[in-house]
């Protein structure tokens, strides 16, 4: 009975002491952004209500009007809105995800969703870079700005999704061609980057668009020892050099310094199949009648996907070699009016100078643009002919997006918020330009 007292007042006086501590625990951007890293948004579970109240606790105390909707149950997305003194215009949004991928915390230095500060400041949580960082500093440049007065004349909406990491499709895929899009008029985009090793922040206007191919040639079957014209594997192995030397010229490029990686059609190998293998040592002789291989293939929106279909059909999969072939596009190159899917970034855009001039009027400078290797939700937007960005605002920075210890330093998150407050100041204030600028 004793013992029992003793270890209650003990568990009484922890409990005391934790909610002294937790009490004591400043409100500032920064344990607002470790609060809501804390939250585990990870897959195949990710909790969806809890950031979700957070947010919008955030945003009520900011004075932003809230929206939540739901396309699919239990997967909802949120949308703040600053009203700005012209709704008219059309809107400038902010978009981040509010998923992140899995982690394997034993491989971690701090338990992933601990948020943990070390003593040089790092902040050590899964979605510290990818991309919750992003979705916090959108509110606190908000309250910065509201703080000094600011008021914007376009209405500034800032949205958070859900399934990002698993494609979007219940997320932003629905939400892009959705009526409540519709009625946001949104005449221009930022959405998350990725963080820069160097001294430049880095933006992204395109991204590669998935293929997958699959070739198949046919002919008739013979004896293993006859030699004979136009067989099945003869005509897939014709195919499979000239894809080979297709794939060599694209790669030289990267490895001369000509072009990036995602500036390239890359294109891989994922599967070969013809004929019956031997067995137990004897040897099926026997040419097959049917040969096939399959492709991974990324394209960057500048490839015109016609040209490269002609391809495909001359020369890699012609009907004169008796051949056939498939192809899945998961996503796609052109827009409804036959534009390529990607956002100007000369003059012709003027949201681009725009958001130039925003970055550097905070010391800061943009590397050269870039396509994104990967995919995100952008497409979507970019899609529908509305211009989009990715950029996230984080320089001296390793790359760690899905990897172990994502981490981003608490001066590196600070100076976003400096930067996104110039960005929503100047964009949100925009007078001129027509409707819709791609
Ligand atoms: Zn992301």
């Amino acid at each position: 009975m004793a013992t029992f007292r003793l270890y209650t007042l003990f568990f009484l006086c922890s409990v005391f002491f934790f909610s002294l501590q937790s009490h004591s625990e400043e409100d500032t951007p920064i344990t607002r952004f470790q609060r809501y890293l804390r939250i585990n948004t990870a897959h195949p579970n990710p909790n969806y209500t809890a950031p979700i109240s957070f947010l919008v606790d955030q945003a009520r105390s900011l004075g932003l009007t809230t929206r939540t909707i739901e396309f699919v149950k239990g997967k909802p997305l949120l949308i703040l809105t600053w009203l700005g003194s012209n709704p008219k215009l059309p809107s400038i949004l902010f978009n981040s995800h509010l998923d992140s991928v899995p982690a394997e915390a034993d491989k971690w230095l701090h338990p992933p969703f601990s948020a943990h500060r070390t003593d040089d400041g790092r902040i050590y949580a899964r979605g510290a870079q990818d991309d919750k960082c992003i979705g916090v500093q959108y509110l606190e440049a908000i309250k910065n700005l509201k703080s000094r007065g600011f008021s914007p004349l376009r209405n500034v909406h800032v949205s958070y999704v859900p399934e990002e990491e698993i494609g979007g499709f219940d997320g932003m895929e629905m939400f892009a061609v959705s009526s409540e899009f519709k009625e946001l008029n949104v005449g221009f985009t930022i959405d998350e980057g990725q963080a820069s090793r160097g001294d430049e922040y880095r933006v992204f206007y395109g991204e590669r668009t998935p293929w997958s191919l699959d070739i198949r040639a046919e002919g008739i079957p013979g004896h293993g020892a006859k030699l004979y014209d136009n067989g099945a594997t003869e005509n897939l192995m014709k195919s499979v050099e000239l894809i080979a030397k297709f794939r060599e010229t694209q790669f030289d490029m990267v490895k001369a310094g000509k072009a990036a990686y995602s500036e390239i059609i890359s294109i891989n190998p994922v599967y070969l199949k013809a004929g019956t293998p031997s067995t137990n040592g004897f040897v099926m002789n026997m040419q097959p009648s049917v040969a096939e291989a399959g492709y991974d293939i990324r394209l960057p929106p500048m490839a015109d996907p016609d040209v490269f279909k002609k391809r495909i059909d001359e020369e890699w999969a012609p009907s004169i070699r008796n051949m056939s072939y498939s192809i899945l596009e998961r996503g796609k190159l052109k827009d409804h009016l036959g534009r390529l899917i990607m956002t100007s970034i000369d003059d012709s855009n003027p949201w681009w100078s725009i958001f130039k001039q925003a970055v550097e009027a905070t010391g800061g400078k943009l590397a050269k643009p870039e396509i994104l290797a990967s995919t995100t939700d952008a497409r979507y937007i970019r899609t529908l002919g509305v211009p989009v960005l990715g950029f996230s605002p984080m320089i001296n920075t390793p790359i760690l997006v899905h990897d172990h210890n994502e981490f981003l330093k608490d001066t590196v998150f600070m100076k976003g918020i400096e930067v996104y407050e110039s960005i929503i100041n100047a964009l949100s204030s925009f007078e001129g330009g027509s409707d819709q600028v791609n």
